[in-house]
């Protein structure tokens, strides 16, 4: 590096701030290309059909800790990540690549369950593993996967539709896979000090397989169909649910009004933050992994998703100058801020 050239650390841009300051200046080259960086997936076109291509990619050590991730589920997780994004756009997803980076510590029979649980999600979710790339790694395993999906033409739902006014909604409930982290990373101390202590996961299914074996939510997916309902805009839940309301409201040009008494959070999940001394609702506000999907309506298909059991209002969008709130169950009214996950340990807000 020559002396007076500038150097920024990563930490400085933080995970999004990376992704925009490398990638501002691409321009497609071909006319296939409608959709490039910036969404869940991208899209391209091929005739009546859209194809959705979307990739995600998982670290030893910074998204999984082999201490007490089981092999056959990581796998199975690994392949999840990445369906939750083509389903984020409305599509199918139809195949799948797989490239893994291995490091000596593994063995065939370690790599071969990973398989195991990539074969059970294709075999799931009706996908084909179709290619990849196999190679060594100097300190941990990588895996990095590309889904493929399709949909009709111009039927995809992107981030930036959402209007002033429109419903925001979310399948499921969450913060479950965030408190079930901290419960497998407290059992993780307890073990390391004191190896002959079993660890204490009874009664806990429900979170530990929110972390351990999340599932797409393909069902919304067809449960949208069913109820003949688009949405205007939508993105998965895999950085908190405070980042990702963010991202639609950038996306879209809107503000928005989040609501705390209205979050889905099972009592499960709740619970545990509670015993673990934190605010339930900070943890599903900021708590990463769900893998739920977030989504816009319009007002007046709000009858279609009343009393849906899957489906919960959280709020509505507002125009962009009233700003991105979020409103205490007190009635407190203060700015929504994102303080979701980042690879390089900033918060999304500061990105
Ligand atoms: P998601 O959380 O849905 O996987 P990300 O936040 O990882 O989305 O990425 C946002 C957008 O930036 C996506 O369109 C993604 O394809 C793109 N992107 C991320 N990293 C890179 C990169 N290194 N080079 C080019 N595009 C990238
Ligand atoms: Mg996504």
């Amino acid at each position: 590096m020559q002396e007076n050239e500038k150097r920024t650390e990563l930490n400085d841009l933080g995970e999004f701030g990376l992704i925009s300051h490398l990638t501002d200046k691409i321009k497609p080259n071909n006319s296939s290309t409608k959709k490039g960086i910036g969404d869940d997936a991208a899209i391209l076109n091929y005739g009546d059909r859209d194809i959705v291509v979307t990739t995600d990619m998982l670290v030893e050590g910074i998204h999984f800790d082999m201490i007490f991730t089981p092999l056959k589920h990581l796998g199975y997780k690994s392949i999840v990540v990445n369906l939750s994004d083509i389903y984020a756009m409305n599509a199918q997803p139809r195949q799948v690549t797989v490239s893994i980076a291995i490091s000596s510590k593994y063995s065939v029979e370690a790599i071969k369950e990973i398989y195991e649980g990539m074969e059970l999600a294709c075999n799931y979710y009706g996908v084909d593993l179709v290619g990849g790339d196999t190679t060594s790694s100097l300190s941990g395993l990588v895996i990095s996967v590309t889904a493929i999906g399709e949909i009709e033409e111009n039927k995809a739902v992107y981030r930036s539709g959402a209007k002033d006014g429109d419903l925001i909604v979310v399948s499921g409930d969450l913060g479950g896979a965030y408190i079930g982290l901290m419960l497998l990373q407290r059992e993780k101390e307890v073990w390391k000090t004191s190896p002959t202590i079993q660890p204490d996961l009874d009664g806990n299914d429900y979170i530990l397989s929110r972390q351990l074996k999340p599932e797409a939510r393909k069902d919304i997916i067809e449960l949208l169909i069913k109820m003949e309902l688009t949405p205007s805009s939508m993105i998965d839940v895999s950085d908190g649910i405070a980042s990702e309301v963010k991202h639609l409201c950038k996306a879209s040009g809107t503000g928005c009004n989040l609501y705390e008494e209205k979050l889905p959070i099972d009592p499960q999940t709740y619970q545990t933050a509670r015993d673990f001394n934190l605010d339930p609702t900070v943890c599903a506000l900021n708590g990463g992994e769900d893998y739920e999907l977030l989504f816009t309506v319009p007002q007046a298909d709000y009858d279609k998703i009343k009393g849906n059991p899957h489906l919960t209002v959280i709020g509505h969008m507002t125009n962009i100058e009233s700003g991105t709130n979020f409103i205490s169950t007190g009635g407190s009214v203060m700015p929504l801020t994102a303080q979701g996950w980042d690879s390089f340990g900033k918060t999304n807000e500061e990105s």
